[in-house]
């Protein structure tokens, strides 16, 4: 293949740890990487409180310290970072093809790190009042609105923990709301929520509406008989999970039934040669920062032999 004048080395999409780990390689590896941050620039870390489990941190680090670092680290070896998201691809040729809202792109290597989005609820009320109304799912971002006031966590992963968790700092009580009698969450987490004398956990129920005015005065729930009750909250912190972002990436790329990207047994090759996968938009498994960041790493160490070899 002769040389390719515009494009780019190697194009990072996603700018949490995934991305960021990527992007710290390919450019020690003087790849000159250009880094696109998408919809939620630093990823899942900057909505999180205290990273208690990233090694190297006896004490835990703040989320939004750690990915500056990260971002700051790949910016000392020559990263460059825009912010885009990107719409459509081309993979078809010897250079991918990105449609992005602010410009096209072309590269020789592509590594997606695009993370997952928080699910939603889909009940009645939800969308309505979601953003400053009463529903959202960032209790980092939107707490301190809801001091001296009764809200709920609807979730039983570590994710609805350590929301609960962090709200007992403003909120006047705190009900965790899980469909079922056990945790997802780890025994540390669980036990953590239990022994608060601020959180109330309501097991073995399901919301089924978010009812207000202006804003949000009630979460109606549900249990297995279909009896509902009212539970008279100022906000409900939705915690139940992550949707991979990897729509804009088929058909080109294959995905699974529940849209995580399939890749090959090194967990960050795709079936198109040059573009490769990495962090939460592929794993469903550990989905873990650290995880994130390993998988950032054997990206950009696969990127950079794709290109010697080409
Ligand atoms: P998760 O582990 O997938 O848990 C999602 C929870 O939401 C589950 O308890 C699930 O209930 C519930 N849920 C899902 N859909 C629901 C619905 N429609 N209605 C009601 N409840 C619903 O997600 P996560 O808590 O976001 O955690 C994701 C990953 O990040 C995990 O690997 C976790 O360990 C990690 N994480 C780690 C930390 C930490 O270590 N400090 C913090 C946050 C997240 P069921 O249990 O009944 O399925």
């Amino acid at each position: 293949m002769g040389r390719i004048p515009m494009a780019e080395n190697v194009l990072i999409l996603g700018t949490g740890c995934a991305g960021l780990t990527a992007a710290i390689y390919a450019a020690r590896a003087g790849l000159s990487p250009l880094v696109l941050e998408g919809g939620q620039p630093g990823g899942q870390l900057t909505t999180t409180s205290e990273v208690e489990n990233f090694p190297g941190f006896t004490h835990g680090v703040d989320g939004n310290e750690l990915i500056g670092s990260m971002k700051g680290q790949a910016e000392r070896f020559g990263a460059r970072f825009a912010w885009d998201r990107i719409a459509s691809v081309d993979f078809s040729g010897p250079v991918k093809k990105l449609v992005g809202g602010e410009a096209t792109y072309e590269a020789k290597a592509v590594i997606i790190a695009t993370g997952a989005s928080p699910r939603l609820l889909g009940i009645p009320g939800e969308k309505e009042y979601y953003g400053g109304n009463g529903v959202t799912t960032c209790a980092t971002c939107d707490g301190a609105f809801y001091r001296d006031v009764p809200v709920a966590v609807v979730g039983g992963g570590d994710s609805a923990c350590e929301e609960a968790l962090f709200l007992t700092r403003f909120a006047s009580r705190v009900l965790l709301v899980h469909r079922r009698e056990t945790f997802r969450a780890s025994d540390i987490m669980v036990q953590r929520v239990k022994s608060h004398p601020k959180i109330e956990l309501v097991l073995n129920v399901s919301p089924v509406a978010v009812l207000g005015d202006a804003k949000v005065h009630t979460l109606r729930v549900a249990d297995r008989s279909g009896a509902e009750r009212d539970l008279a909250v100022k906000c409900v912190f939705v915690a139940i999970g992550h949707v991979p972002n990897s729509g804009p990436f088929t058909p080109a790329l294959e995905v699974d039934d529940n849209g995580y990207f399939v890749a090959g047994p090194n967990t960050v090759s795709t079936r198109v040669p040059g573009v490769f996968v990495a962090g939460d938009c592929s794993d469903h498994v550990y989905r873990q920062a650290i995880t994130a960041a390993g998988m950032g790493c054997r990206a950009a160490i696969e990127a950079e032999r794709w290109l010697a070899g080409h």
